[in-house]
């Protein structure tokens, strides 16, 4: 048997959320087409016959702008040198690029083993494919360099075989049932803070936090109460949106989400807080998961 742990790296976008939510055949890392959609890295416990995986899903590697952004950029750094093998990303439509070169220098730094998924295959010709394999080999001395289309799930299963294949020999470190460490309230939070995302379009880039404020299993019912918050009053009329119509399309989507997930009817209370500097605001993000360090 072989055991191990995995993170994934790569530039905003290339679709890391969408490969883990393949791999583990679950979702459990929101998907959006903004970039940095993952602030905190999920682990998800993949086990094959031939063993088990240990999976990462670092935020987006970039540039640090704002606390909380150094802070992602501290744990994607940390979170590579403590794995047995980095998963880089890259999206094969898009050209190799700045970001991609830091990620690359991250990697080469680190000493890691490199497995390379060269994603979003599906949305080039197949005779492309090759010459961009022989482009990135150069880059580093990879381990293996997988095709996959994370989107329709091509290849992503030889992926996942390469990656246990490449892991040191082991026990499980995990019992077999074991999906996530993250609480579900984590979970929560970033289906609704999803549903803010997908449903308010370009109007909110960057600066909507959702923090849960309270969080019930009854016999019947969970009840969860959130705080959604935002920067400026101009962003708190576009999540609430005329006579409240947003915030009720996103409360009612986020909470069929919930239930889905939960397995449980769900009452759901929306909040929206204006706070203009929330993301500075340690305590905020401490509630969020981004203060501490958890515990390895
Ligand atoms: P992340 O920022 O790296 O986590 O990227 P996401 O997983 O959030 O994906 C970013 C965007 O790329 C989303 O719109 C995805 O639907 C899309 N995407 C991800 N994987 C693929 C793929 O294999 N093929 C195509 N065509 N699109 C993909
Ligand atoms: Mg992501």
């Amino acid at each position: 048997m072989k055991a191990g742990f995995v993170t994934i790296v790569g530039r905003p976008n290339v679709g890391k959320s969408t490969l883990v939510n393949q791999i583990v055949g679950q979702k459990v890392a929101i998907v959006s087409d903004k970039p940095q959609t993952t602030r905190n890295r999920i682990l998800a416990v993949v086990n094959r016959p031939a063993g088990q995986i240990v999976l990462f899903d670092t935020p987006g590697i970039h540039k640090p702008m704002h606390r909380m952004n150094e802070r992602m950029v501290d744990s994607a750094v940390r979170s590579i040198g403590q794995v047995d093998i980095a998963l880089w990303v890259v999206d094969v439509t898009e050209s190799y690029g700045p970001g991609d070169r830091h990620v690359r220098d991250l990697l080469k730094e680190s000493g890691r083993k490199v497995v390379l998924a060269l994603n979003k295959i599906d949305a080039i010709a197949k005779p492309k494919i090759l010459p961009i394999i022989e482009q990135y080999r150069h880059l580093l001395d990879f381990a293996d360099v997988v095709p996959v289309s994370a989107l329709t799930g091509e290849n992503v299963d030889v992926l996942t075989s390469r990656l246990v294949a490449h892991l040191p020999e082991g026990a499980p470190l995990y019992p077999e049932d074991f999906l996530t460490d993250l609480p579900e309230r984590f979970f929560v939070a970033e289906m609704v803070r999803e549903k803010i995302l997908r449903m308010t379009r370009d109007e909110l880039p960057y600066s909507t936090g959702v923090v849960i404020d309270s969080f019930q299993e009854g016999p019947d019912i969970v009840r969860i109460e959130a705080s959604i918050f935002v920067e400026r009053d101009t962003q708190k009329a576009i999540v609430i949106g005329k006579g409240g119509s947003m915030l009720k399309a996103i409360g009612t989507a986020a909470r069929q989400d919930i239930e889905a997930f939960l397995e449980a009817k769900v009452f759901l209370g929306l909040f929206v807080k204006v706070r203009e500097r929330w993301r500075e605001d340690v305590a905020t993000l401490e509630r969020m998961g981004l203060g501490e360090r958890r515990k390895e």
